[in-house]
Parts: C-alpha cells; structure tokens; sequence
C-alpha cells in the first residue's frame, strides 16, 4: 500500500462555542476559513473548515461546534496534539502573540530536534506550534500575520495510547515507517507525502481512556490522491478484517472511515475534488454551502445556526 497515503488531509474536531472557535482559529491562528458548511449527518450544527488559501490536504482543521457541549477528558485512544508547523525561527513571536491574546497551556519545548510550542484551544484542544522547513508551503496571509511567520498547515499529530503496537503496525501497513522514539514516544514519518507527515505515538499504559466531548479531536483524516486509491486502500484494509464504511461523498471529498485498534477514529479523504468545487477560490468560506439534499431546508438552518463573524 506504500505511496498512497501522502500525509494527513484534515483533522476534525468538536467544540462548544461556534463564534470562539471561528475567531480562534481565523484571527488568533490567522488561518482561512475555507468552507462553512453543516455537519452532514446533523445539520442544525456547522462544519467549519479553516487552512491555507484553498484548504490544501494536510493544512485543513474542521470543527463541530455543538453549542453547549460538555468539555472532553484527555486520555488513552485519542489524538492528543494537533500539531501545525510553522517556518524555522517564529516560535518567538508565536508566543508573544498567543500570550496577548489570553491564550493558556503555553509551554515551549523540543522534541526529537525541533522546537514546539505547546497551547490551548478554546475548549481545551491540545495544540503545538512545530517549526519545520516550509517546504513549498505558504501560509494564508489575508488574516495579517505575515508568510514568513504564518502557520503552514500541519506538521502532524499525536495519539495517546494504552499500547501502540497495534496501531504502529496500521500505520507501517498504510505506509509509514517508524522513525526516531523519544521515552514513551515514538514517530512515523511516511514518504513522498504532503509535509503533513509525522504520527507519533505515545503510549500511556496507565492512563484512563479518553471522554469525547469539546476540545477532542472526533477523528483523523489521512489523505489520498484520488477515489481510486481510497478504493485500493479500501479493498486493503476489508481484506485485513478492518471494518470500514462505504464511500461517502462529502462534497469536497470523498470519505471512508474505520475505527483503529487503539480507539482513535480514523478516514481516508481524497484530495479530490477541493474546497474550491463551488465556491470561487477570493470568496472561500463566506457564504454557507448546504449540501443538495438539505437545500430545501436552508431557511430553517439558517435560523437554527448561531452568527458567527465574517
Ligand atoms: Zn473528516
């Protein structure tokens, strides 16, 4: 299966307050909002979409903001830490800004050679900030933080396990190879993908498991180029005894989902079609794009959906 996953696509994750997430992410993180949608399966809920100028693969954080909604417990069989890169040198400024602006959990470190910014999301969501080599990158910038500091799209992402094995080996199956462990850390990197291209796992025997609810990540999006290596990867992981749905068509991707060994839920998105299939590219995010079937409903939902900021 090597060479079809190239990377992460999106991460999604579930908040309470729809306008505290949408200016968090739009002004404090200075991303895009690329797509204000509804979840597809509960539509009096938005799906926030937020990344680089188009919402590449691998620069996209998406978010159920669920109104009131009970905070989620850190724990086992989760992704911990949703980790955006941003260029070498502007983890100073990062600090600076994210302190002004009432941002807690600042706390700076290294791990395996590079330096972190660990923070806090509005709800407690486990962030980093990981200076890494642009790598053809660039940052929206329509948000006022300038390309050479601005944020890239994400370096990676970290699970919190009671054992890894198991999930290790998914990700060498899908691709990955086990790189540099650091104590109870230990890194897959995968190939020729999209720089979003670090899973660590960390294990954590004694730990109690997680409890989902604001500011835990709902699931992990891998990306592949197009349907026919998601269908590849499918037909893969059925014939290994995972259990994976069908393909569901999400509009700017299409999406297979199975649940991992170690509890953490994962999906395969294609990089096709793009957040920009119905909207141009200068007006992304901006106006609310309903799927066909709850078009009929778009007075209701409007009136249901909480305002949020341009
Ligand atoms: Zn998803």
């Amino acid at each position: 299966m090597s060479n079809v996953i190239k990377g992460l696509h999106h991460v999604t994750s579930m908040a309470a307050d729809a306008d505290v997430n949408n200016s968090f992410f739009t002004g404090t993180l200075g991303l895009r909002r690329v797509k204000k949608t509804v979840n597809f399966d509960a539509p009096e809920v938005y799906h926030l979409y937020y990344g680089d100028e188009t919402g590449t693969p691998g620069s996209v954080m998406t978010y159920f903001p669920f109104g009131q909604m009970p905070a989620g417990k850190r724990g086992n069989g989760e992704v911990g830490i949703t980790e955006f890169a941003v260029p070498p040198g502007t983890l100073g400024f990062w600090k600076e800004r994210l302190a002004a602006q009432g941002v807690t959990g600042l706390a700076a470190s290294a791990f395996l050679g590079e330096a972190r910014l660990e923070f806090d999301g509005p709800d407690g969501d486990s962030f980093a900030l990981v200076e890494a080599d642009p790598g053809g990158r660039a940052p929206w910038t329509g948000a006022g933080i300038a390309a050479e500091t601005g944020i890239l799209g994400f370096h990676g992402a970290r699970m919190r396990l009671r054992d890894a094995a198991a999930t290790g080996e998914l990700l060498t199956f899908m691709g990955y190879q086990k790189d540099e462990r650091d104590g109870n850390i230990t890194r897959y990197r995968i190939e020729g993908g999209n720089a979003a291209d670090t899973i660590d796992l960390e294990e954590l025997p004694g730990a109690s498991a997680a409890r989902q609810g604001a500011g835990s990540v709902h699931h992990i999006a891998f990306a592949v180029d197009d349907r026919a290596s998601q269908a590849e990867i499918r037909k893969t992981l059925l014939d290994t005894g995972y259990q994976v749905t069908p393909v569901i068509d999400r509009d700017y991707f299409y999406a297979i989902y199975f649940r991992t060994p170690g509890g953490v839920l994962f999906e395969i998105a294609t990089n096709e079609p793009g957040f920009d299939r119905d909207e141009d590219t200068a007006h992304l995010g901006e106006a609310l794009k309903l799927p066909t079937r709850y078009e009929p409903y778009r007075k209701q939902i409007e009136q249901i959906l909480p305002p949020i900021a341009a």
